[in-house]
Parts: C-alpha cells; structure tokens; sequence
C-alpha cells in the first residue's frame, strides 16, 4: 500500500513512461481511482480551477490511476484528461436545446428489468451501472441504473425472456462496464447464457482492458475460455494515446484466448477530431489485431454537447482514412437515431 501511495502522491514522477504506475490487482485499482477533478489536477500538475465541481455533482469524475498515468503532466489540452475532467462547459447555459437525458431512447427499448433490445437477433443487457472510467461525454450518465438489478438473482429474469425468444442468437453484456463485476458472477452468467440452446454469441462492450489494463486477469480468460458461444469484445478506444504496453499485452492475451477484439470510438471535438489522430488510431488498433468497428458520430446527451463535431468534418475524416488504410481497418461512421432499425452509417 506505501508504494501505492508514494506512486499517487508523487505527482509528475509516476506520468512519466519510464515510471508507469505499480501494478494492483484490478480491485485496487478501483479503489485508488481519482474520485475529483481537483486530485486529477494535482497529480498533473494542473491548476484546480480547470475543474467544475458543480459539473463533478451531477456525474462524478472517476479515473483511475493507469489512465491518469497516459496524460501529459501540466498539458491542460492533454487527450485523455479532456475526455474525464468535469468542466464548467457542461453546465453552462447554452447547452445545445436538443441534448436530452435518454438520447438513444433507451428507456423505450426495454424487454426486462435490466434488458434492451433495439435491433433484430440481439439484445443488450445491463450488467452493471459501474464504468473503469467515467467519460464526460457518455450518452448513459443519465441513465438510471440505480434501477439495475444486478446478481445472479437479478439477471433471472432476463435469462427467461432470452430462453423464450428464439430469435435472439446473440447477447451483449453492457453497461455500466460488465467488467468491472466480479470475475465469479461473470462466470456464473456466462454459465447460464450458454445455457440457452440458440445463443450463439456473447459479446462484451467494455472500456476496462483499456483503462485498467490488468483486469485481463487469469479468471477473466478461463470464464472466456470456457465459453460455448462465440466471445466477442468490443473495447472503446478514442486516441492512440490511451494505448500502452499494458494495454496491448492485456489485448494479446484476450485474442490469445479466442477472443474476436473490435473497437469503438466517438468522434470528439479536439480530442480524435483530425485525419491523422484517426489514422494513428486505426493503425495502432489493427496493428494489435483489434478491428475498428464504428466510429459514433456522439449522441446529443445534456452535458455533452461541447463534444460535438460537425458531421461534414466526421464525413472527410472517414473518406481521407478510406484513401489510407486497409478496407478492415476503416471503421464504419454511425449515428444513432431512436426507432431505427440499425445504426445508421454516415457516408458522403
Ligand atoms: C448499439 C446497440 C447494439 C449493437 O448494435 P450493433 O450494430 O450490432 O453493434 C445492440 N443493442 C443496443 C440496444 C444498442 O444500443
Ligand atoms: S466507460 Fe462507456 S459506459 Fe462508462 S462512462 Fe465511459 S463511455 Fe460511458
């Protein structure tokens, strides 16, 4: 614990490449996560007035120490702080009028407690109202998960409908992050999905590979080892910034493991917003042998709007990488638009 402490306390020293984090069990890592945008400053050497408290009482800030380690110490623009520090802008007044709570009609695609479903032959559930990381700009910081259930017990329910409708073939843990539950009950799920004659795939939505890295932990890969169906993970990466040795060694162990590793990422306003911050991406993502799957035009969340890239800039973007990059590693550029059938591609 005093190494944890002296790594936390020593500021600049442990952002530095040379000196990464210690490493703690994933459990810790949770537990040692900067829980305010003030403790996030000090650590980088940043001023406390960047931060918003006001912002941090509506959706907390919540960063964990292998992510905070990736910043650039005393660089208020840094990529990775931008996407986690709780600022004034988002509670200021001209918040665009067409930012709701629930932009992605959510709450309209309810089956069960717990459990959505949207698009044909797969549905969603929430596992888990707990992230590894809490980005400023998610479309679920409103969601009310508090309303979760969770457990064993809690998931029965949507075991039954999932049991019942035959026409679902594959399943999505979400969130919340599936992966920041506990390795046992993951494995108890993972149990009673493949349980089910007609489901054919798991796939798991999660940033935590990405953002506490050592949470690819043996059990992890036996629950996915052990899996009937096809296990897919779809990781959120927005910049290659994010991406450390750690991350790629956590990535080769899940593919390892016959894992099919995808991507996605937002498109955010000076953040991942320029033909070579997308390009660096997707060729750091494939040269791991992770596929960038959807790049998300972002969601009109209250909040979040200071996020938000014109369309027109994400369309030239998508069709320069088009002109560089293998036809696999272009990812697909999607708005969501309740109602749909699918999401929608964007294309020029
Ligand atoms: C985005 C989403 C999916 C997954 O869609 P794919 O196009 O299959 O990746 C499934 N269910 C819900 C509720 C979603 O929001
Ligand atoms: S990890 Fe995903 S669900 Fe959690 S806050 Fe970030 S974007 Fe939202």
């Amino acid at each position: 614990m005093a190494t944890i402490l002296a790594t936390m306390c020593d500021g600049v020293e442990a952002t530095s490449e040379s000196n990464p984090p210690t490493t703690v069990r994933w459990q810790e890592a949770m537990k040692r996560a900067f829980r305010s945008g003030r403790e996030l400053l000090r650590y980088l050497n940043l001023p406390d007035s960047l931060a918003s408290e006001r912002a941090e009482r509506d959706f907390p800030v919540f960063v964990p120490l292998e992510f905070a380690a990736r910043m650039r110490p005393a660089d208020p623009a840094d990529v990775l702080l931008r996407q986690v520090l709780a600022v004034p802008l988002e509670t200021a007044a001209e918040v665009a009028s067409s930012a709701t709570c629930d932009p992605v009609g959510d709450l309209r695609a309810v089956r069960g407690p717990g459990l959505l479903q949207k698009y044909r032959g797969r549905a969603l559930m929430i596992t888990s109202g707990a992230c590894g990381v809490h980005c400023r700009y998610c479309f679920r910081r409103h969601f009310p998960y508090a309303e979760v259930p969770k457990g064993p017990q809690g998931w029965q329910s949507s075991l039954e409908i999932l049991l019942r409708d035959d026409s679902i073939d594959e399943i999505i843990l979400s969130g919340g992050d599936p992966l920041t539950i506990a390795d046992d009950q993951l494995q108890w799920l993972i149990h009673a999905l493949n349980q089910i004659p007609h489901l054919a795939r798991i796939r798991v939505h999660t940033r935590m590979p990405v953002v506490i890295p050592q949470r690819v932990c043996g059990q992890l890969l036996e629950w996915i080892r052990s899996s009937r169906a096809a296990v897919y993970f779809v990781l959120h990466i927005n910049h290659a910034q994010e991406i450390d040795q750690a991350v790629q060694t956590a990535v080769k162990s899940l593919s390892s493991a016959g894992v099919t590793v995808l991507n996605q990422a937002v498109l955010l306003r000076e953040i991942n917003d320029s033909f070579e911050a997308q390009l660096e991406l997707c060729r750091r993502l494939i040269n791991m042998q992770v596929i960038p799957y959807y790049l998300h035009q972002l969601d009109r969340v209250s909040g979040g709007s200071h996020f938000e890239v014109q369309e027109q800039r994400g369309l030239q973007i998508v069709d320069a990488l088009r002109s560089h990059l293998p036809g696999y590693a272009v990812p697909q550029y999607v708005r969501e638009i309740a109602g749909e059938t699918s999401k929608t591609p964007l294309v020029l």
